[in-house]
């Protein structure tokens, strides 16, 4: 439970903007000067949501509230030390505990809270205390000052936005690392006829399994009939799946195309295929003929897609 604060909020007769390690109310942009612990080598600024009632916090953690530890084996021995903000972001285990006790539910301040993303990581060298007793000017005393530096590496989605789906009980705890791949699996996306994930993503490249020419809405409905209509299924369903993990066709940057009846479809596919991208930003693309795919299908697509820089996770 969070003191609620009720005195500064009606001074401030406003929406805190943000809050720090123990709930405070703050009223002004957030800086790694700003949080409440001083001395602080390392901090963050967490978009995080109460469990209940999924209403939404900027909350900041230094070391004062990123308490987890974490263990180390160390050949036969085993020890316990504290993992810094950076491992716990990376390990899922950023836990801010209560929610702030405004603007939530009446369970709200005694319920649980889960983080959703890192918005803001900054870490720091330790003050220089080589100096301490020597004769300082202001100006090697402002140099003596911690010097923060941000890591946007570590700014990332801890909960998908696409697992932030209302109605459910409780968001999935989904941790995820920018430096490894992400699996994705689009809730209402076309049903996955083989053991496959649709689409891969790493390092900004996002790979996307090839789509079959079903009805995500009715996947043991027959397939639409003919080469075109059975194109546009399979390109709706890519964008589907693109739109599954916040990009469009405009980030595919290549396709691949498979038709069984190559000689025969080829030209009234292309037709179609052309249709869904403008003329002067057609991705590279290959086109095989093969002798059978999945459900019967007469054609399947895959194909490429680069998230656009800064861009961390699903929009
Ligand atoms: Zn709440």
């Amino acid at each position: 439970m969070n003191r609620n604060y009720a005195d500064i909020l009606a001074l401030a007769g406003r929406d805190p903007d943000w809050f720090d390690e123990y709930a405070v109310p703050r009223f002004e942009a957030f800086a790694p000067d700003r949080i409440a612990n001083i001395y602080a080598s390392e901090c963050a600024l967490v978009l995080i949501a109460c469990q209940s009632c999924k209403a939404e916090f900027k909350v900041a953690f230094s070391e004062v509230n990123a308490t987890s530890a974490v263990s180390r084996f160390d050949g036969r021995r085993s020890a316990q030390r504290r993992a810094s903000i950076a491992e716990m972001i990376t390990r899922g285990r950023l836990h801010y505990g209560d929610p702030p006790n405004t603007n939530c539910c009446a369970a709200g301040a005694s319920m649980n809270s889960v983080p959703l993303r890192v918005l803001e990581y900054w870490q720091t060298l330790r003050h220089d205390l080589s100096r301490v007793g020597q004769h300082l000017s202001p100006e090697d005393i402002a140099d003596l000052s911690p010097r923060w530096e941000r890591d946007a590496e570590l700014e990332i989605e801890i909960i998908r936005p696409e697992r932030r789906v209302a109605g459910a009980h409780q968001y999935v705890i989904q941790p995820v690392n920018v430096k490894e791949r992400d699996f994705h699996l689009i809730a209402n996306g076309p049903r996955p006829v083989a053991p496959f994930s649709h689409a891969v993503e790493t390092d900004g490249w996002v790979i996307l399994t090839g789509q079959m020419p079903t009805d995500p809405n009715a996947p043991d409905a027959p397939l639409p009939d003919g080469v075109e209509a059975q194109t546009r299924r399979v390109m709706d369903n890519l964008e589907i799946v693109l739109k599954g993990v916040g990009l469009d066709l405009s980030h595919v940057v290549q396709c691949r195309a498979y038709l069984t009846a190559f000689e025969r479809d080829y030209a009234a596919f292309n037709d179609t295929y052309q249709t869904y991208f403008p003329a002067d930003r057609r991705p590279a693309r290959t086109t095989v003929g093969v002798t059978a795919l999945a459900v019967g299908a007469l054609v399947e697509i895959d194909c490429v897609a680069r998230r656009p820089r800064g861009d961390g996770g699903a929009a």
